[in-house]
């Protein structure tokens, strides 16, 4: 097995600064480097056409441009992307940009190899946990994308919703959101960050801390102990006795409310008592409901509820006086719908 080489997007503004100084060049270098990655989508050291060509050789000789390396992209009927990436180790990621309208795309990136959570209706954890992605890994996934859109599209939002448990990963995954956040780097708003998890109480608490305001959104799928056990396994460790006072916290150290998002499955946790449960639990909590309807997956026969159950179950929630969207599921038609993501061409 090769070493893990040094990535581009590894690299701070510091360490690129470090890494100019290492070459006998002014620091002031740094920036017009970093803007190429992250801003002038370069998809190559040559590129970079007002860089000299000795320092560019330099730089390619030192670090590896890209962590990602396109082996499928795949369009969806309602023009969502999803690529099948290789990484150095020969494993794979898979990553989707969604659109959202006027050019605008959300991109939604993996933070792992595999999942370790193992809730039984996704197909991201199917084969188990391999490994946590890299800082570069996470940036490259979307700047993979940034530069295969093109100069039009936008990326307007990244969410954390491929594979993986986001808050498992937490040091990668959130010098990999300073780095897409900052001016030097991919200058989104952290407002525009999500971080979805399963309910990793420890990181939800870790990241109140934090100064940069990412969104939190749980995947919460069942509002009772015994339900969430099955659903999502994690909950025997992390019940909602722990994760709701954790949200909570949250949302008073961000100032942002929480998204709780919640996938029906048919005669599972679509009843209107799951409902009236669901907004009893979340009564004190300034947060936003988003329900989504379960999509297929390999090995689980779980099935989405009727639209009049769903209309009927949103319905219910609104009437208690909880904000609430049905989320639209993009890219269903190639596999690249909420929990339909696979780390591998298994
Ligand atoms: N591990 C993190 C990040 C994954 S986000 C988390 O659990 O939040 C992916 C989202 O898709 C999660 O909300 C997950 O529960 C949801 N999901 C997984 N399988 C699904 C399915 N078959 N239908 C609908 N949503 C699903």
């Amino acid at each position: 097995m090769p070493n893990r080489p040094t990535f581009l997007t590894d690299l701070s503004l510091k360490d690129a600064e470090g890494l100019m100084r290492s070459f006998n060049e002014s620091a002031w270098r740094a920036k017009p480097l970093l803007a190429w990655v992250y801003q002038k989508r370069a998809g190559s050291f040559d590129d970079m056409t007002d860089l000299p060509k000795l320092l560019r050789e330099k730089l390619s000789a030192a670090v590896t441009f890209s962590s990602v390396a396109e082996l499928e992209v795949q369009e969806s009927r309602d023009g969502t992307l999803k690529a099948l990436l290789e990484l150095w180790d020969g494993r794979s990621i898979e990553a989707a940009a969604i659109p959202s309208f006027k050019g605008q795309y959300t991109v939604c990136v993996s933070s792992q190899v595999g999942c370790a959570i193992g809730c039984p209706f996704c197909a991201s954890g199917k084969y188990g946990y391999e490994r946590n992605l890299g800082i570069a890994e996470i940036c490259d996934q979307v700047l993979f994308f940034a530069e295969r859109l093109g100069g039009d599209a936008a990326i307007s939002n990244i969410v954390f919703m491929g594979i993986g448990e986001p808050l498992v990963n937490y040091l990668d995954v959130l010098l990999a959101s300073e780095r897409l956040n900052a001016p030097w780097g991919f200058g989104l708003g952290a407002r525009n960050i999500t971080i979805s998890t399963a309910g990793y109480v420890p990181g939800i608490e870790k990241l109140s801390k934090e100064k940069l305001q990412l969104g939190l959104a749980v995947s919460l799928h069942a509002a009772d102990n015994a339900l969430r056990n099955r659903l999502v396994p994690l909950n025997r460790k992390y019940s909602l006795d722990k994760l709701i006072p954790a949200c909570d916290a949250y949302v008073k150290a961000s100032g942002r409310r929480v998204t709780f998002e919640y996938a029906l499955f048919a005669g599972i946790n679509d009843s209107l008592e799951q409902a009236r449960q669901l907004a009893y639990l979340l009564r004190e909590l300034n947060c936003h409901i988003n329900l989504i309807a379960a999509n297929p997956t390999i090995g689980c026969d779980w099935q989405s509820p009727t639209s009049e159950i769903i209309e009927a179950f949103k319905a219910e929630l609104m009437r208690l006086n909880k904000a609430v969207t049905l989320r639209k599921s993009f890219g269903r038609d190639i596999k690249a719908a909420c929990g339909q993501l696979k780390n591998n061409r298994r």
